[in-house]
Order: C-alpha cells, then sequence, then structure tokens
C-alpha cells in the first residue's frame, strides 16, 4: 500500500516514515508535483487538519493523511490554539509567539495547557477518519532548552520538570502530541 503525506515538511515526513508498519509505503508531494502551498484557512485544528488532507485527495485521488496542531492553554479560553503558528503575526516567528504568550500568562494563576494534534486519513475510495493526539502540560514562567520547535521551550509536559526543548527528540517523540496521534493512524492502518 502507498500512501501520501499531505505535508511539505521533510521532517515530518521522515518522522512518520520510521512509525509506518512494514508493506506501508509513504510519499512525499513531491512525487505527485505538489509544490504549491496547501490552504489552511479553516478556524479549528480539526477543519485545518481535513483542509489540507481533502486537498490532496480532491487533486490526486490517493490514499492520504494530514496532520495540524495547536496549543490550547486554559486561561486563554484555548488561545492560540488554530492560531498557534502565527500568534504573534503572519510572519510565523516562534520567539514573538512565545513572548506573546508568556505576557499573557504574567499574573494568572492557571498556566495549563495542552498541545493539540489531528491527523485526517482519507483512503483511496474517499473514507474519512481523524486521530487526536493530546500532550497535557503547563507553560512555564521563562523559557528553557534548545531542541524542538515552536512553543517547546516554554511548554512542560505533566509528569516531567523539563520542557519538551530540554528533551532528546526520541524521549519527546515518546510521548508527544503528535507520536500519539500517529500511533492511532498506524494501529487503524494494521487493521485495514
Ligand atoms: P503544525 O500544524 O504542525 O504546522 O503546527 C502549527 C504550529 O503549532 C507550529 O508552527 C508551532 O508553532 C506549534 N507546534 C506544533 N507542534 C509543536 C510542537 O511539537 N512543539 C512546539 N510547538 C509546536
Amino acid at each position: 500500500m502507498t500512501i501520501y503525506f499531505a505535508t511539505h515538511n521533510q521532517n515530518k515526513v521522515k518522522e512518520i516514515a520510521k512509525l509506518l508498519p512494514d508493506g506501508m509505503e509513504l510519499r512525499s508531494l513531491d512525487e505527485l508535483n505538489l509544490t504549491e502551498e496547501i490552504p489552511e484557512t479553516a478556524d479549528t485544528i480539526e477543519g485545518n487538519s481535513l483542509m489540507k488532507t481533502q486537498y490532496v485527495y480532491n487533486k490526486h485521488g490517493v490514499a492520504c493523511f494530514g496532520d495540524d496542531t495547536g496549543l490550547e492553554v486554559e486561561v486563554l479560553d484555548g488561545a492560540p490554539g488554530v492560531y498557534s503558528a502565527r500568534y504573534a503575526g503572519p510572519q510565523k516567528n516562534s520567539q514573538d509567539n512565545m513572548d506573546l504568550l508568556l505576557s499573557k500568562l504574567e499574573g494568572k494563576a492557571s498556566r495549563k495547557a495542552r498541545f493539540k494534534t489531528v491527523i485526517t486519513y482519507i483512503s483511496e475510495t474517499g473514507a474519512t477518519h481523524q486521530f487526536t493526539g493530546i500532550a497535557n502540560g503547563i507553560i512555564t514562567e521563562t523559557q528553557s532548552g534548545q531542541e524542538g520547535f515552536g512553543y517547546d521551550p516554554i511548554f512542560q509536559p505533566d509528569g516531567f520538570d523539563t520542557t519538551f526543548a530540554e528533551m532528546s527528540a526520541e524521549a519527546k517523540n515518546r510521548i508527544s502530541h503528535r507520536a500519539k496521534a500517529f500511533e492511532q493512524l498506524v494501529n487503524y492502518l494494521k487493521q485495514q
């Protein structure tokens, strides 16, 4: 079976390729000559995940999946959520995003937060399934660590006393929102 990943991010392609069962071949969008940016203009994480995947399916009719992730902060009513990448503006700068979030949390009693990844899978026949992975934690008072990306330096997962950015990629991948959602997708595909 061949499956396409609706992303231009080669790091994500490599990460998931390692997790797929034997007999399943992962292909990237380059192999479909799909080079344009994939639209993600929905106002929910679920909606964006679906939009990215449907874009590839509608153009090429192949079995494919896409993902979308957001950081949801409880005391901010789930913000930045679906707007996580561009929280501080369209330039999508991680440092600006973290600075803005830390300033919004100044003096707040709760710093509870969670990362949510939603993966959408569309089969060759058009059947659609979604899988959700959650990592619960808190937003730290200050940044620490150099690993990872995005909000990793200010997110401390529950049960740990370090941020995601202080963990190795392997350690983060064992507990991350994305890994949990991918695991569900893989289990589903194994049953097919
Ligand atoms: P995407 O949907 O995977 O592109 O994620 C959207 C945005 O959420 C990213 O630009 C990051 O700001 C943030 N994000 C997603 N996953 C992570 C993560 O594992 N750690 C830190 N930030 C993340």
